[in-house]
């Protein structure tokens, strides 16, 4: 079988490659040239766990492909996935769908034949309906058979999630396309993954309500922790105590800084516009997204007021800058909202992040200064702040970083240090939801 990736980005790389290790012929094609030079020869423009092997061992034999080519791609494909971004459009927070039409428009001039085309992108529900209309617009006399297939994986782990993903949920009317879908799914279908053949519109709502009810889960144990705090009581034990409750479940019951990253911000604003224009208003998502977005800039005053009300000429030490540990990715992370605070009250930040700092760069203030490693980032810091909970980051000795600050502040936005060893090693030590 032959597939075409529309977008070589996280999603459509990693899908991608994930197809063509099941045995498929995969072309991804990325409008950006830079991009696809890189790829052929064997550089990996994303930071992805593992991605590395499989985009060189699947290249090499001779199943995965990369173009700036459209056409190429496409026109011997069963099917044709769009993995295009779906980020928030200015001013009114709907999914800015203009790369999801413009790729279809692409796709569909340059189909030589009938094919399935399929939505991978996160699209408001009635997306596929619109896609559908275009491709018959664009090519009347064409079979063109639409379907929704929403993705799942996250960052960090995403090969994993799409090899042995909890589902995977495909939307179509069309016997053709769920045909195509099934055998291109036959390899996770063999182990059993649960396949929900549904609408279009119900796989375009899964989505989205997943991603909320996530973004809500995490939102929910935050405002917990905040209340750990002032009764004396101990986040992680409540998240524990509820989670180990079958129909709570463990999992994004971890407090912190507030969720970031290129899906559960955008998503969830989305998910509130889709509903606020349907006349039924999801009135919890709405409290998830201001709340979340307060929180990310709260964690900047509780660095302020952890350093004693200010932070003007005060040398912080940021640890972590990406929205998660596992990607290079920044998109919404919450140090977006609190490391330019810092700098514009007058603080000197040193930062340092496994692989994020080349995408942060642009991203932050122009006086950060970028570190080489957690030491050299703590160097003479009156305080140290956890923002991202990198492995390498947890096994940190306190009193080396003792041994290398000025300062005895550390502010734990991710409750990866012990408290007790931290205030032996003579910190004022604070974190989220432990009193
Ligand atoms: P991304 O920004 O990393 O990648 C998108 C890529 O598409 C870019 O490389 C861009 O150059 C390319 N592109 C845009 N228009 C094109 C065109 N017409 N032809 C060819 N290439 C084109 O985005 P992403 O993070 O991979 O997300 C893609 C979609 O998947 C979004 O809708 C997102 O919400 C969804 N999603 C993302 C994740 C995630 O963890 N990143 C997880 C699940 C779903």
């Amino acid at each position: 079988m032959h597939v075409a990736m529309i977008g070589a980005g996280y999603v459509g790389l990693v899908s991608g490659a994930c197809f063509a290790e099941f045995g498929i012929d995969v072309s991804v094609v990325d409008k950006d040239p830079a991009k696809i030079t890189a790829l052929k020869q064997g550089r990996i423009p994303i930071f992805e766990p593992g991605l590395d092997e499989l985009v060189k061992s699947n290249a090499a034999e001779g199943r995965l492909h990369f173009t700036t080519d459209t056409a190429k791609a496409v026109n011997r494909a069963d099917a044709v996935f769009i993995a295009v971004g779906t980020p928030s459009r200015r001013g009114d927070g709907h999914a800015d769908l203009t790369y999801v039409f413009e790729a279809v428009r692409e796709v569909c001039a340059a189909l030589t034949g009938p094919t399935v085309l399929v939505t991978k992108s996160t699209v408001p529900v009635g997306t596929g309906r619109k896609v559908a209309a275009l491709a018959r617009e664009v090519r009347p006399e064409l079979d063109i058979a639409v379907a929704s297939n929403p993705e799942f994986l996250r960052e960090g782990s995403a090969i994993g999630d799409f090899m042995r993903p909890d589902r995977v949920v495909i939307g179509t009317d069309s016997e053709r396309a769920q045909a195509v879908l099934k055998r291109l799914y036959r390899p996770l279908y063999l182990i059993e993954t649960p396949i929900v053949f549904t609408g279009l519109e119900t796989a375009e709502l899964i989505k989205y309500a997943a991603n909320a009810f996530l973004a809500t889960k995490i939102t929910f144990i935050n405002e917990v922790a905040d209340l750990c705090e002032k009764v004396g009581a101990d986040v992680h034990d409540v998240a524990r105590g509820i989670g180990l409750d079958g129909r709570i479940g463990r999992k994004f019951l971890h407090a912190g800084p507030g969720f970031g990253g290129s899906c559960f911000p955008k998503d969830t604003l989305a998910l509130v516009r889709t509903a606020q224009d349907a006349g039924t208003p999801v009135r919890i998502v709405e409290t998830v997204v201001s709340v979340n977005d307060a929180r990310k800039a709260a964690m900047a005053e509780r660095v302020i007021a952890a350093c004693g009300g200010s932070v003007a000429g005060k040398t912080i030490a940021v640890l972590g800058l990406t929205f998660k540990p596992e990607t290079d990715d920044m998109r919404d992370a919450p140090s977006l909202a609190i490391v330019p605070r810092l700098v514009e009250a007058g603080a000197v930040v040193r930062a340092y992040d496994p692989e994020g700092m080349a995408q942060a760069k642009p991203l932050l203030p122009a006086e950060v200064v970028y570190c080489r490693d957690a030491y050299d980032a703590a160097e003479g810091a009156d305080a140290l702040v956890v923002i991202t909970e990198w492995n390498v980051f947890r096994a940190i000795p306190p009193d080396r970083l003792a041994g290398v600050m000025t300062g005895r502040v550390v502010v734990d936005l991710r409750n990866i240090f012990d408290p007790a060893a931290m205030r032996e090693a003579g910190f004022a030590y604070s974190s989220i939801g432990r009193a």
